[in-house]
């Protein structure tokens, strides 16, 4: 039987099996709203304070709480079983500005190419650490002289095992020509992270565009997994733009995503189709497509990402046709400053 948790101050609810954490219960039904960090009862991230209820923690007290603080009526939520229905005084996360950045190690646990020019990749970070942060977020990985290059992370939080990047190749590029040209299996890799506020806004109602250009797509997938993850209902249509169908490197995963949420709609569109694309998509700029289709984006939240003259043209255009400024977000995949 599943017991009720309440948090405070905000009177959040939840509900948590038996044999489940309270991180894990919280994280599944109101991802990353609760602060964490190992996951493994070591850092102390995700320590409360227990107003009522009983828990009990399966493996013994955690390393990471003394026997002093659990006196006092704390707990390390990502370890913690309920015994009974819990008040739990927390502080939770609201923004990306929330979470702690780190700057961390990884190993590149998989390579893989799923465009001429878009190499996907698999980081794996030490036993000990996770990474908490917000879909539609990204890193930045740390070169050797102090340069920095950004990526989305394209993994929603709740699959965080492995973090996921989509990468385009930037040719004569210093970080991306070592990716396609040079990198080897398991290669180390430090980044900090994570970043940015390009993240789903949960507390709107209204319906959502989402526009990718290329690889720009890898945020706007951490944030439908994770909206299909927490049971997000309202209108979701992503419209994907890249030159020819080749580039639209993971095209079957929003086709299945049709197929599997009824409040889904895909519209890839093509800017320079090859002679065999010619009749499957829709072709020309994918603003001009999203234009078109909502001649009034007043009541709409849009979320952009990818090159940024992209970003730049569709702007005036979403603006024209009252799309208010607060309800546009976007990243623009610039490039890091020489
Ligand atoms: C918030 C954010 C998120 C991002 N997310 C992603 C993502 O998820 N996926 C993705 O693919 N990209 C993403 N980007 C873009 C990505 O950061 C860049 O493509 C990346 O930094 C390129 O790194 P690089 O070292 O390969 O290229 P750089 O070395 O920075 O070179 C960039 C370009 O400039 C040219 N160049 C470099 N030096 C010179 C020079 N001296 N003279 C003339 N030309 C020169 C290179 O040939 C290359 O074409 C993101 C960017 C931002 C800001």
């Amino acid at each position: 039987m599943p017991y009720r948790v309440t948090l405070l101050p905000s009177s959040h609810e939840f509900s948590v099996a038996e044999h489940e954490s309270v991180l894990d219960a919280a994280l599944r039904e109101r991802c990353s709203v609760l602060p964490y960090g190992c996951r493994n009862g070591t850092c102390g991230s995700c320590m409360a304070t227990i107003q009522s209820g009983e828990l009990v923690y399966p493996d013994g007290r955690p390393p990471g709480l003394s026997e002093r603080e659990q006196a006092e009526g704390k707990a390390l939520l990502c370890q913690a079983r309920p015994r009974s229905d819990l008040v739990i005084v927390a502080r939770e996360v609201k923004t990306g500005g929330d979470l702690i950045v780190k700057t961390l190690p990884c190993r590149v646990e998989q390579r893989e190419l799923l465009a001429p020019d878009v190499m996907r990749l698999f980081l794996k970070l030490p036993n000990t650490e996770r990474l908490q942060f917000l879909a539609g977020q990204y890193v930045d990985i740390l070169l050797t002289d102090g340069r920095r290059r950004s990526f989305s992370l394209a993994n929603p939080p709740h699959a965080d095992e492995l973090l996921e990047l989509h990468i385009r190749h930037a040719p004569g590029g210093f970080f991306t020509d070592y990716v396609f040209n040079r990198m080897k299996d398991k290669a180390l890799l430090r980044f900090q992270g994570p970043l940015g506020t390009f993240v789903l806004r949960e507390d709107s109602l209204r319906p959502i565009l989402l526009i990718g250009g290329g690889s720009g797509f890898a945020p706007l997938k951490g944030m439908l997994e994770h909206a299909f993850y927490i049971g997000l209902d309202r209108p979701l249509h992503l419209y994907w733009g890249a030159r020819a169908k080749v580039d639209l490197y993971l095209d079957e995963l929003p086709r299945r995503w049709v197929e599997e949420h009824l409040n889904f709609r895909y519209t890839p569109v093509l800017s320079e189709p090859r002679p065999e694309d010619q009749g499957l998509d829709r072709t020309g700029w994918v603003h001009e497509a999203v234009a078109a289709d909502y001649p009034d984006l007043s009541g709409y939240d849009v979320y952009m990402s990818g090159p940024p003259p992209m970003i730049a043209a569709a702007k005036p255009v979403f603006t024209a046709q009252g799309l208010p400024a607060e309800q546009l977000f976007y990243d623009s995949f610039e490039f890091a400053p020489r």
